[in-house]
């Protein structure tokens, strides 16, 4: 058999790792879909919000816009009747840059695109060039791009064609708004700065950006962005994606038709990881105390579950002690396995101890007659030398026992020595014991006896078997000593030799007697 190592874990150990395994993956598992679910989210919504957000600036721009277009086209019809009065035109130009702060400046120019009327004075814009000629050839309704004013200002330019009372073309009236100037597009812009960490810009479909919650970034034209060419060409939507720099951007946008601008509304998606890092640890730190407690309770399941079963396997090792039957009988079962487990190990100590029973009186009982043998003889008195229980010890031998087997034969002798053994319990109480400690020896122990009781019994048991008539053999007769053991006399050992000295006197004597020690 070839022998195998001790395992060292035990099942309470095994049933914490099992559970504590099986737990950690289930919260693994449900962490790691609530955190994707949990991202999706938040960047839906962030897309979301933003392109609302877009959508409402691009809507205002729109509005401001349209308003700008509206009061020029007012002051178009009203100069167009008084082109060549010098007077109407600078007064027009005066009421359009004072009524309110759209503009920064207004101006009026002739077909040919020479200022002929301007506000305020102190630009002195009268009898300069317009830069740029086409709202000159366009002859319409006209919101630029950004560029760079005479006076060195980024501005775009709204106009509107002045045309005569015949219908004849005559000029533009213009208004000029400096992008980094106090005025009703820039007051809009700033009403609406995001303060949740997204910022908000303004192009144009040059792709030079026109306001900015940045205002660093004004006047700059945006490289190579996807978000903002999806803001130039769709009208609204939302966009993932990374800006030149890397920076990976939720990004809603919308266009403002009048002018064809782009409004962008973004913010990185490290913002959105950063939240979710926020709302997981808040989580871990709701579970934390339940996941305490679920290990307190399963190391405290582990234990009632495992200890019947350890104390099972305790009580396994023991089956052979005396009172492995009782031990086993205290393990609580309180489910299945360990209720079977328990009444198999109450069949194996069962069967263990009457095995242990039978080889027990095996080894103390003499095969031939069923006495008990010297080694029976020898812890009885032992045990009431311990006891301090006085006794009589009568020796006996049959005589010329030699002769029976010389005559008869071996089987008969034997069958003799079994009915000797017969006629010795007949005349022995039921305390008394006798044993067979030789061939054809034998002793008989007389608990709580005199010396004038054992007496009494060695002449009773002689005469019963010299009375007997045994089978084949007919008569024998056997030679007794009876001696005496009290507490505080001699040992048991000087008893029992000086029972034997006094059966070989009886011997002597002539045999067929019992010869008692002196009282
Ligand atoms: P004594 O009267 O002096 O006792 O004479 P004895 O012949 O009985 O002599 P002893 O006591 O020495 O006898 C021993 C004999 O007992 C020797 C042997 O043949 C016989 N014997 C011993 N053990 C057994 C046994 O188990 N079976 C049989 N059949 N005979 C035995
Ligand atoms: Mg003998
Ligand atoms: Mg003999």
């Amino acid at each position: 058999m070839t022998t195998r190592p001790k395992p060292k874990l035990n099942l309470r150990i095994l049933i914490l790792i099992f559970v504590l395994l099986a737990a950690s993956v289930t919260l693994a598992n449900s962490f790691w879909v609530m955190f994707k679910t949990q991202k999706q989210e938040l960047i839906e919504n962030a897309l979301q919000v933003n392109k609302a957000y877009a959508s409402r600036i691009a809507k205002s721009v729109e509005q401001v816009l349209n308003s700008d277009l509206d009061k020029l086209k007012y002051g178009s019809v009203v100069i167009g009747k008084a082109f060549d009065d010098k007077h109407a035109l600078a007064g027009e130009t005066q009421r359009l840059f004072g009524q309110d702060a759209s503009f920064n400046s207004v101006l009026v120019a002739d077909s040919s695109g020479t200022i002929i009327a301007s506000a305020p004075e102190s630009f002195r814009l009268n009898g300069r060039v317009l830069q740029h000629k086409e709202p000159l050839n366009l002859r319409v309704p006209r919101i630029s791009n950004a560029f760079k004013s005479i006076a060195g200002n980024l501005v775009i330019f709204i106009t509107q064609p002045v045309f005569g009372t015949k219908g004849e073309y005559l000029g533009l009236i213009g208004g000029s708004v400096q992008l980094e100037q106090k005025n009703t597009l820039q007051a809009m812009m700033d009403t609406n700065v995001r303060k949740d960490g997204a910022n908000v810009y303004l192009v144009d479909s040059s792709r030079r950006v026109l306001y900015h919650s940045r205002p660093e970034q004004i006047g700059n034209i945006t490289g190579k962005n996807v978000i903002a060419d999806a803001a130039l060409s769709q009208d609204a939507g939302v966009l993932q994606a990374a800006q030149e720099n890397g920076v990976e951007m939720l990004a809603g946008f919308a266009r403002v038709p009048s002018s064809g601008w782009g409004v962008i509304s973004q913010q990185p998606l490290e913002n959105i990881h950063a939240v979710l890092r926020q709302t997981m640890l808040k989580v871990a730190q709701g579970i934390a105390p339940l996941a305490f407690f679920g290990i307190v309770l399963i190391w405290w399941l582990g234990a009632r579950i495992s200890a019947p079963l350890s104390r099972l396997a305790d009580c396994a090792k023991r089956l052979d002690t005396l009172d492995s039957y009782n031990l086993i009988s205290a393990v609580p079962a309180n489910y299945f396995e360990t209720w079977q487990i328990r009444r198999a190990l109450l069949l194996g100590a069962t069967l263990l101890q009457e095995k242990i029973g039978k080889l027990n009186l095996q080894a103390q009982t003499d095969a031939l007659t069923g006495l008990a043998n010297r080694r029976a003889m020898q812890d009885v008195l032992l045990r009431w030398q311990d006891a301090d229980r006085a006794f009589a010890v009568v020796s006996m031998d049959i005589d010329h026992f030699k002769r029976v087997n010389d005559t008869f034969g071996h089987g008969v002798g034997d069958q003799t020595l079994r009915a000797i053994a017969e006629l010795m319990q007949h005349n022995s109480r039921s305390n008394d014991l006798p044993c067979r400690v030789g061939g054809e020896e034998f002793v008989l122990l007389l608990p709580n006896s005199s010396l004038q009781a054992a007496t009494d019994v060695a002449e009773r048991l002689r005469a019963s078997i010299e009375a007997a008539e045994i089978v084949t053999v007919g008569h024998i007769t056997v030679s007794l000593g009876v001696a005496l053991w009290q507490p505080g006399g001699d040992s048991v050992s000087v008893v029992l030799e000086r029972a034997d000295k006094l059966l070989y006197q009886a011997k002597q004597d002539g045999r067929n007697r019992v010869v008692a020690q002196q009282p």
